[in-house]
């Protein structure tokens, strides 16, 4: 496993494996790994001749007062993980090199970013498409692995590939969780022990999103309403929106018939969690599939 830190040294890597023939994959981290992002990891090694990782805490996707300083970083942890993996390239770039000169452009968004997380976090989802478009600048894979974990920000980028015509095929993959259902994330790390007992309100609740529709639920209000219920009894998890949308516009969803997205956000203690699950209106055949497995 190769690590380089320059753009320069990233390039002449990935044109070496491109000369090849090689099809390259990458998967964009900022690191403090987990299973959630080794499973991308997993998919790009399967799918692709040549892995690269970027580990890239990125500054311009933080907004005044987030946790950029705080986020979770452990280089060397990472490093072994990867090259467990079998991961063919990791690029660490610093700020100065990812940013150096005076950019004086970036990637709007549009109007996917301007609700839910774009709402919370301003100048977010631009960071975020901004440092994408530069990796897949630098890397010029032919996969680029994303995790629905961050399902906004999937559709973000996908939306972004597509109408900036990159050559890269995004790869949705599945969420990771623990045992009890909490989705992984690198921030669940700043909770205590009680506050991670009842983090599980996030992925209960779309649980319970999941089972009204098993049962023939159907009108979003309603199970946005099942939903926030599901934080009552949790004082240490304050919610920020239980939505049901429609997983091409990221609107509200009336209903779920043409299939929906639940997403949840909500505070607990200091740190900020998000969760999302596919709702499928049942059909005679897939009901058996809508619930519980998908969650907790
Ligand atoms: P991050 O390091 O948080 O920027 O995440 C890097 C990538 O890993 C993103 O595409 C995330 O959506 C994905 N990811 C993070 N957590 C999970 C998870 N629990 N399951 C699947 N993918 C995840």
């Amino acid at each position: 496993m190769e690590r380089v830190s320059s753009k320069e040294e990233a390039r002449q890597a990935l044109g070496a494996a491109r000369r090849e023939g090689m099809r390259i994959g990458l998967v964009p981290t900022m690191g403090a790994l987990h299973e959630g992002h080794l499973s991308l990891v997993r998919a790009s090694c399967k799918r692709a001749d040549y892995t690269a990782v970027s580990i890239f805490v990125n500054p311009t996707q933080f907004g005044e007062g987030e946790d950029f300083s705080a986020y979770p970083r452990d280089l060397e942890r990472d490093l072994s993980l990867l090259k467990a993996e079998g991961v063919d390239l990791v690029f660490t770039p610093s700020t100065a090199v990812m940013y150096a000169g005076d950019a004086q452009v970036s990637v709007d968004p549009g109007p996917l970013a301007s609700v839910w997380e774009g709402e919370s976090r301003p100048g977010h989802f631009r960071g975020v498409c901004t440092v994408v478009a530069k990796l897949l600048s630098i890397v010029g894979p032919d996969l680029a692995f994303f995790g629905e974990k961050d399902y906004q920000q999937l559709k973000i980028v996908e939306r972004m590939v597509r109408d900036l015509d990159a050559a890269t095929t995004i790869v949705a993959m599945p969420i990771v969780r623990e045992r009890d259902g909490l989705a992984m994330s690198s921030r669940n790390a700043y909770l205590s022990a009680e506050e991670r007992a009842q983090a599980v309100a996030l992925c209960e609740a779309l649980e319970a999103a999941a089972q009204a529709v098993a049962w023939g639920e159907l009108a979003g209000p309603e199970i946005e309403r099942i939903m926030a219920e599901e934080f009552s009894a949790r004082p240490l998890v304050e919610l920020e929106y239980a939505a049901v949308v429609d997983p091409a516009t990221l609107g509200r969803a009336d209903g779920v018939g043409g299939g929906a997205r639940a997403l949840v956000a909500a505070r607990v203690g200091r740190t900020r969690l998000i969760d999302n699950v596919a709702l499928a209106a049942p059909v005679a055949e897939a009901a058996s599939a809508t619930g519980a497995s998908q969650t907790c």
